[in-house]
Parts: C-alpha cells; structure tokens; sequence
C-alpha cells in the first residue's frame, strides 16, 4: 500500500524527497473552511473542518512538496 503522509524524516509519500513544513492560510470569513467531496458551482454540501476563523483566516498545518505540489494537512 502507498503511503499518504510524510514519514518520520517528513520525505514525501509520492517521490521520497524532502517536504517542508508549514501552514497553509485560507481566507474564511463565514462559517469556517469546509472539506468537499466533490467540486460545486454553489459550495454546498461541504463539512466544516475548521469552525472558528482567526481574524478572517483559518490555518491549516502540514508538509508540501513543491516538486509534487502536495500537501499533507492536519485539521
Ligand atoms: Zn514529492
């Protein structure tokens, strides 16, 4: 089975490479940031992952790889 987070040395679990940490900022005025399955012209049906913004934004910490373009998030 493919792995799907960064291993304990943070390399990518698509090429191996290194990941760098961080946090991923998104604006989010109302009602937070949603997950959604699947892509809507009207954003509905999305689940909440992060309720409480912080000054307008939430913030999402994990890896990317800049090589894949992946990021690996916690909520
Ligand atoms: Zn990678």
């Amino acid at each position: 089975m493919q792995a799907t987070m960064p291993d304990a040395e943070g390399r990518c679990p698509k090429c191996g490479g290194p990941t760098e940490l961080g946090t991923l900022g998104t604006m989010s005025y109302l009602g937070g940031t949603q997950w959604y399955r699947e892509r809507s012209a009207l954003a509905l049906g999305g689940e909440t992952i992060v309720s409480k913004p912080l000054g307008g934004m939430t913030w999402l910490d994990g890896h990317r790889c800049p090589g894949c373009r992946l990021l690996v998030l916690t909520y």
